[in-house]
């Protein structure tokens, strides 16, 4: 099975791709390392899914590259069929056929070079899946997770090279998701297949991922680890994306390297290059997640609870202060009153700023 195989990386490079003449694509290029999982994290409409069909060779591109290992896929003149790629595609609505049974679902994938093989092609990736013994059945008396592991047997059974996921957990409910996604993390991490997988989950990015590529409006705006985007997101849109962020408005001073906010003086996190992505210095929004707050009766500045919401492993608190609505979330205590009065501290060592949006 591919884990057999060495696993090999994608390169895409420049892609651009148009429909009715409106670009969806714009100047594309991402990594994925040879077995590593990358997520591509955007929002619905930004391009993922046409990136995905772009790389298995379903749509047609105006300008790019598109490499798996030493293969040249796509550009060059080059376009490989979908066929002959060793890409798989697992589809976000699965696409099983209803009538089908699941053996003959999966066989469905294998090429007409592996179809002398198909019985225990077919076997072999229903075990993988954990679904030995079922291929008799028809999709449809199976579970939402198990159809959804017949899509994944289907795409794996002919050994591609990379394996591309879409939206693979949405059709599931909420409770199943989280299962499933673990049994097909873990599956996907002992196979060491190349994979990419689409999803506009923020959460299910960085579970999955071990890079997050994040695409916004036909570009990537930032490709890197999972902590890195969201420690060190490269736009306020990232920020926001990746999670709960409070603005506080600040005034940067490049000399000290400080922002001067309502909660005190804070030391901004330079870029790599040394360079603050907030410029020369003046008005700047700073970026503080609600787990950098604390309370703190010395706090430089304090507020009133508006809303409590309790979650068991944390808190989530509403404190109105400093002319905003403040969120602060504390892990493994008891939660405090609305109406308590508290004082607010940030913890964080270093904080992300931009210049103040509009100026
Ligand atoms: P979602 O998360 O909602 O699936 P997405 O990020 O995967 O969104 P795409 O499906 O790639 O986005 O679509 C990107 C844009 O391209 C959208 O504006 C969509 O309407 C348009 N588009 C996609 N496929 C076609 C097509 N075959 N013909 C015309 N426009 C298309």
């Amino acid at each position: 099975m591919p884990a057999e195989r060495a696993p090999v990386a994608v390169e895409v490079a420049g892609l651009t791709t148009s429909f009715d003449e409106v670009r969806v694509l714009d100047d594309v290029s991402l990594r994925v390392p040879a077995g590593a999982m990358v997520a591509l994290l955007g929002p619905s409409g930004c391009g993922k899914t046409t990136l995905l069909r772009a790389i298995a060779g379903l749509v047609a591109v105006d300008a790019g590259q598109v490499r798996v290992g030493d293969r040249v896929l796509t550009g060059d003149g080059v376009s490989v069929p979908p066929e002959r790629r060793q890409v798989g595609m697992v589809f976000q609505d699965w696409a099983l056929f209803p009538h089908l049974s699941v053996a003959r679902n999966v066989a469905y994938g294998l090429g007409g070079d592996q179809r002398a093989d198909t019985d225990r092609r077919v076997d072999d990736a229903l075990a993988m899946v954990g679904l030995a013994g079922l291929g008799d059945r028809l999709p449809g008396t199976l579970s939402g997770g198990q159809q959804q592991r017949v899509a994944l047997a289907r795409a794996l059974a002919p050994e591609p090279a990379v394996l591309l996921l879409d939206e693979p957990f949405s059709n599931l409910d909420a409770a199943l998701r989280a299962q499933v996604r673990t049994e097909v993390h873990a599956l996907l991490v002992r196979l060491g297949i190349t994979t990419i997988v689409v999803t506009h989950d923020q959460e299910e990015a960085f579970v999955l991922g071990d890079e997050v590529a994040v695409l916004s409006a036909g570009r990537i705006v930032q490709h890197a680890a999972p902590t890195t985007i969201y420690e060190r997101p490269a736009t306020p849109w990232v920020a926001g994306f990746v999670g709960e962020t409070n603005v506080l408005a600040g005034r940067f001073d490049p000399t000290s390297g400080v922002a001067s906010t309502a909660l005190g003086s804070l030391a901004v996190d330079l870029d790599d290059d040394g360079q603050a992505s907030v410029g020369d210095g003046g008005p700047v929004d700073v970026l503080v997640r609600p787990e950098q707050l604390r309370f703190d009766p010395a706090g430089p500045t304090s507020g009133v609870i508006e809303l409590v919401e309790y979650h068991g492993h944390d808190t989530m608190y509403v404190v109105a202060a400093a002319g905003l609505e403040l969120r602060v979330r504390v892990a493994g205590t008891a939660p405090l009153a609305r109406g308590s009065t508290v004082g607010l501290r940030v913890v964080a060592d270093r904080v992300r700023a931009f210049p103040r949006a509009g100026d």
